[in-house]
């Protein structure tokens, strides 16, 4: 696995396969690696011909008061799982190699950005378009893997993909769960062991509302009360959101139909947890 540090490096390392007609997948990461963001490059080694990973703390996604300076950073291990998943290179740039002491350039992200965590976290998705948008021209690749664990950022790549015409094909790939259905986070490392109980919380919600979603209830302010009676069961008082949307808007209905989606943003002692389920297909998770 090549170990590539510059923009110009990876670039080239991606067109050469390019001009040799092979599919590239893409799989972007924070580090801190876990079987969920491995399952992507799993997934991208068996769909493409060769995959490139990327590893880097997106300084744009971050607001000040945030973890930009306690994530989790464990390059070594990283670089191993990765070599271990058949990757066959890995971007990692240094903050400045990214973005310029004066840049000053933003994605605007689509308008299916604006709810949900782009109203708790101004700028995040603005980060986020801006970064992948760098990513997707350092490295033009043919398929990009993202999670359905982080559901809104998925959606809000998906259009900025339509609507800027990259290209590319982007697949959403399973939520991967601790046995117990904790999904894996790199946050999860910063949870004690009471609060990784509390945290279990979240995966209970959705289970519940997923249960009463099949037992025939509609209604999403019952769906969304369920939830929050079970966060509050779980010993989860910091509620962000525990909503019932749909799947394509992200936009709040009375009735929750086949489309529906629940999502969870609670804080659980200092970290913010985020989760999901689709209440009618399962496959989709
Ligand atoms: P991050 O390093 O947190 O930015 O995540 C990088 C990618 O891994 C994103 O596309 C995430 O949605 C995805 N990811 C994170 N956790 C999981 C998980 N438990 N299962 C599947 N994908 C995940």
């Amino acid at each position: 696995m090549e170990v590539l540090n510059t923009k110009a490096a990876a670039h080239q390392w991606v067109m050469q396969h390019r001009c040799e007609k092979r599919s590239v997948g893409l799989v972007p990461t924070m580090g801190a690696l876990h079987a969920g963001h491995l399952s992507l490059a799993q997934r991208s080694v068996q769909r493409c011909d060769v995959t490139v990973a990327t590893i880097f703390v997106n300084p744009t996604q971050f607001a000040p008061h945030e973890d930009l300076d306690r994530y989790p950073r464990t390059l070594q291990d990283d670089l191993r799982l990765l070599r271990e998943a058949g990757v066959d290179a890995v971007f990692v740039p240094a903050e400045g190699e990214m973005y310029a002491a004066d840049f000053s350039t933003y994605v605007q992200p689509p308008d299916v950005a604006r709810c949900l965590e782009g109203d708790r976290r101004p700028d995040h998705f603005r980060g986020v378009t801006t970064v992948v948008t760098k990513l997707f021209h350092i490295l033009p690749c043919t398929h990009a893997f993202f999670g359905h664990k982080d559901y809104q950022q998925a959606c809000v790549l998906q259009h900025m993909n339509r609507d800027l015409d990259f290209g590319i094909e982007i697949e959403v790939c399973p939520t991967v769960r601790e046995p117990d259905g904790l999904a894996l986070s790199s946050r999860n490392r910063y949870l004690s062991d009471s609060e990784r109980v509390q945290a279990l919380g979240l995966h209970r919600a959705l289970m519940a509302a997923e249960g009463k979603y099949r037992a025939g209830e509609r209604s999403t302010a019952a769906l969304e009360q369920q939830m929050r009676s079970e966060l509050k069961a779980s010993g989860v008082e910091n509620i962000d959101y525990a909503v019932v949307v749909d799947s394509q808007t992200l936009q709040p209905a009375a009735e929750a139909g086949e489309a529906a989606i629940a999502l969870i943003a609670a804080q659980v002692g200092t970290t913010r947890l985020i989760d999901n389920q689709r209440l009618a297909m399962r496959e989709a998770s």
